[in-house]
């Protein structure tokens, strides 16, 4: 039985590049050694993260004037890291509450003495829509932070907020490489790996040149000027993670890029979304015009109906579809390497699902 696993992250990744990774696990590039054995001090080890580089620069369309940095300690030391290297003239930022990853980066930026104003926030409607800007005084906060997909409650931007003269930060863990965004209009952008660009223990920081090496004495770990230096290369870098990520990336390039990626990620979510707007069983909570293209909550809105559902589901080979804990009900994540053929059974499961229990009730 073929298995689709619609996990929120770590989550599925393209067959092909697992097939690659088998195949080169013994011995890299005819070297006689795994890349698990590489150095990150070598020849071989300088191509690999390079090419990820640059790939990525091609993927993103992005500008001489950012910088790519590869580092470990997930989204989450982003968080204190983003503030610590950026929040250098006002020491202040602006946040909009999107759900618990924006409260989380809020928590984080307050720990290193950030203050953080919450300019809106949906928590009194469950976060099933995305927090409007409606005014950013100017001159009064270093960035502005906004979470572009919210991987638990389902929400993601499709336009960006205005910001006038602030920078903007993204925590794009759950969309990078899934939706085109103009990184222009932002000052700084982090994705953990373990979602659209392969396995847990790295996160991309992609930074205008500009907002670094403001601030001196940074712990070295959370330094971007010093991590731009030494071409992420300070310490030991996560030199398997980087080496997926590198092939990951090159699929991107084959299947398209991008800009193919969201036109399929938007055809995979409208065959779910449609399914579940037309059921008389289950909910898609979320606002129609704030809708992510990769994670989809639904519920039935009872509680034993849902994980009757979320074991037969698993029983059937379709699994990882129960909801986030804060949010109940189900979840199914459709990144980049969910074929759109799993999002086709999950459809059919869902319809005789319903059937029989209508028949039932
Ligand atoms: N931001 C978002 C939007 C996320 O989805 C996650 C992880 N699911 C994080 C931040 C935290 O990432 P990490 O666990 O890699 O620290």
């Amino acid at each position: 039985m073929t298995i689709y696993n619609f996990s929120a992250g770590p989550a599925t990744m393209p067959a092909k590049v697992i097939q690659q990774i088998k195949a080169d696990l013994p011995s890299y590039n005819n070297s006689g050694m795994s890349v698990m054995e590489i150095s990150h001090r070598s020849a071989l080890f300088d191509k690999i993260i390079d090419d990820a580089a640059i790939d990525l620069r091609e993927l993103l369309q992005l500008p001489d004037n950012y910088q790519i940095l590869f580092f470990q300690g997930g989204c989450t030391l982003q968080f204190s890291a983003a503030p610590l290297n950026l929040a250098n003239k006002y020491h202040r930022i602006a946040l909009l509450d999107s759900g618990h990853w924006a409260k989380r980066a809020q928590a984080e930026a307050q720990l290193v003495d950030v203050k953080v104003d919450v300019l809106a926030s949906t928590a009194e409607k469950n976060y099933t829509e995305l927090p409007v800007l409606k005014d950013l005084p100017q001159n009064k906060y270093d960035y502005l932070h906004i979470t572009t997909n919210n991987t638990i409650e389902g929400t993601a931007y499709s336009k960006l907020p205005e910001t006038k003269g602030t920078e903007l930060v993204g925590d794009m863990s759950s969309n990078f490489l899934g939706q085109v965004y103009d990184m222009k209009k932002f000052g700084l952008v982090m994705a953990g790996a373990q979602k659209n660009l392969g396995i847990a223990g790295l996160t991309l920081v992609i930074v205008r040149n500009d907002l670094i090496g403001q601030v001196k004495n940074l712990p070295s770990m959370v330094d971007y000027d010093l991590f731009a230096k030494k071409n992420s290369m300070f310490n030991t870098p996560p030199v398997f993670a980087i080496y997926t990520a590198g092939l990951v990336l090159k699929w991107l390039k084959e299947q398209g890029g991008v800009a193919e990626m969201q036109r399929r990620n938007l055809q995979k979510s409208g065959l779910l979304y449609d399914f579940l707007d037309n059921s008389e069983l289950f909910i898609a909570p979320v606002a129609k015009q704030d809708r992510s293209l990769t994670n989809v909550p639904f519920v039935t809105g009872l509680p034993e109906v849902d994980a009757k559902l979320i074991a037969q589901a698993a029983d059937n080979g379709l699994v990882n579809i129960k909801g986030h804990r804060l949010v109940g009900g189900m979840r199914a994540s459709l990144y980049n390497a969910m074929p759109y053929e799993g999002v086709e059974k999950l459809v059919d499961f869902l319809n005789k699902f319903e059937k029989d229990y209508r028949g039932t009730h």
